[in-house]
């Protein structure tokens, strides 16, 4: 983030570029599962404001699903461990601190998802644990979150649609993933 020019970036709702800068912070938790048990984090998110159409944007990093309380990382863990087939998914339920109804919304989601991203052919040839192990050892997720985004127009298990918008006339909710084009390793 702190190689982060709003006044670089091309605003995602009106196309115009130049025209965004800082606007405010705000909190927000997450719940994440570090050393073997579920944890809620604060974490401070930058929003940009467009000067050209007046729309703010909330600046996320990857380990946000739009919308979800949870962090990326809780959410692959334990379909990685269900797709692993070694717990039953009430032990998981247990173990993880989660209902059976949110595991089995966060399973109906990756389905659908893994369907939209492998096409219908690729998807019934590729199994969960398969598609699962191909994820994790991306070199980048970003790119393929990035990606996945380009394709369907929202986040990679992201349960909540995107908001309509209604001014301007051309605009239309838009996420896009934030690539630096400096490395630092
Ligand atoms: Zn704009």
């Amino acid at each position: 983030m702190e190689q982060f020019q709003p006044e670089l970036e091309t605003c995602p709702i009106c196309g115009s570029a130049g025209n965004c800068h800082i606007h405010d912070y705000y909190g927000r938790s997450i719940i994440d599962f570090l050393s073997g048990r579920k944890q809620k984090e604060n974490l401070c998110i930058m929003r940009v404001f467009c000067d050209s159409c007046e729309h703010a944007h909330a600046i996320l990093p990857d380990i946000i699903v739009p919308y979800s309380s949870y962090s990326l990382f809780f959410i692959l863990f334990i379909l990685g461990e269900y797709f692993a087939g070694l717990h039953t998914i009430e032990q998981l339920c247990e173990r993880f601190d989660v209902s059976e109804k949110q595991f089995h919304k966060w399973l109906t989601l990756w389905k659908s998802h893994k369907k939209q991203w492998l096409g219908i052919l690729n998807d019934s040839e590729t199994d969960n644990n398969s598609f699962y192990r191909h994820l994790v050892l991306l070199d980048s997720y970003s790119s393929f979150s990035m990606d996945f985004i380009r394709l369907t127009a929202y986040s990679f298990l992201q349960s909540h649609r995107n908001p309509v918008l209604t001014s301007p006339k051309n605009a239309r909710y838009r996420q896009t993933v934030f690539a630096p084009d400096i490395f630092l390793f």
